[in-house]
């Protein structure tokens, strides 16, 4: 595997791939890799000649109240398991290789990123969708993989894709969960074992969600379902609960077509996301 944490660097050889006629598979992480960022990567090698990751802990997408500083980082770690995964290339710059200047530029998605997480993180889709489009231009992939476990945030990369014309496909890929059914993310780390139980209470609502919906149409019923489930745990403090259209991401009163039912809760200082789409089967 081979370690890059240069920008030129990595323009250098993604440009030397290209000649070649190599397609190259991305996976843009923040690191402290796991069993989720293994299933993207082993979508990258199915469908493509090379893997490409990048381990970066965006500044941009955190606003100052929020975990930047205490992130899990563990970048020896990731070297270790993105090798034994088969990634090709481990790009792994440092914040001021990938803002050496100040940035005027921004990329800001609209609409989608009202809704959801967006409505309660300030800036963030617009530190992601920045960052992204500079990977992209550095990486220059064919294919890129994203998980479901954040919904939301592979739609607005959806459309960004879409809206300013990248040639490269994009494939989400379902969110891979713990045992008990708890969706792995780097975050878990920061729970105490008694968090680590409040924290199935997500998913928890969700499958009760899931077995209400097929005689339950009104959402505010199955949303106060899920709310209680949640408050039950202790150390829970709901962000947000949303059925919506999952296209729009707008919330809907009544289940009709493909919905998206999100989540967003603080257990202690740490916040979890989880979701689950459902088709009407009528
Ligand atoms: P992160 O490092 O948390 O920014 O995640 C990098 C990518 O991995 C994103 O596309 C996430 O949606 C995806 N991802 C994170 N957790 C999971 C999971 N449990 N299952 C599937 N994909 C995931």
């Amino acid at each position: 595997m081979e370690i890059i944490t240069t920008v030129k660097g990595m323009q250098a050889e993604s440009k030397r791939l290209q000649q070649l006629g190599k397609t190259i598979g991305f996976v843009p992480t923040m690191g402290a890799l796991h069993e989720g960022h293994l299933s993207l990567i082993q979508a990258a090698r199915n469908g493509n000649d090379l893997v490409v990751i990048s381990v970066f802990v965006n500044p941009l997408q955190f606003a100052p109240e929020e975990d930047y500083e205490t992130y899990p980082r563990n970048l020896e770690g990731d070297k270790i398991l993105a090798k034994n995964a088969g990634v090709d290339i481990f790009f792994a710059p440092s914040v001021s290789e990938m803002y050496h200047e100040i940035q005027y530029t921004f990329v800001d998605v609209q609409r989608l990123t009202n809704e959801l997480c967006g409505a309660h993180r300030q800036g963030h889709f617009k530190g992601v969708t920045t960052v992204i489009t500079k990977l992209f231009n550095i990486v220059k992939p064919d294919m890129v993989y994203f998980g479901q476990k954040d919904y939301q945030q592979s739609q607005v990369i959806k459309k960004m894709i879409k809206d300013l014309n990248f040639n490269i496909k994009i494939v989400v890929m379902p969110t891979v969960r713990e045992k008990d059914g708890l969706a792995i993310s780097s975050r878990n780390r920061s729970l105490n074992p008694n968090e680590r139980k409040s924290a199935l209470s997500l998913y928890k609502s969700l499958n009760r969600a899931k077995e209400l919906l097929p005689n339950e149409r009104h959402s505010a019923k199955i949303i106060k379902e899920m709310r209680r489930i949640i408050e039950e745990s202790p150390l829970t403090e709901i962000e947000y609960i949303s059925i919506c259209n999952s296209i729009t991401l707008q919330s809907i009163p009544y289940i009709e077509g493909e919905v998206l039912i999100a989540i967003a809760v603080r257990i202690g200082k740490t916040r979890l996301i989880d979701n689950m789409l459902w088709i009407n089967p009528l």
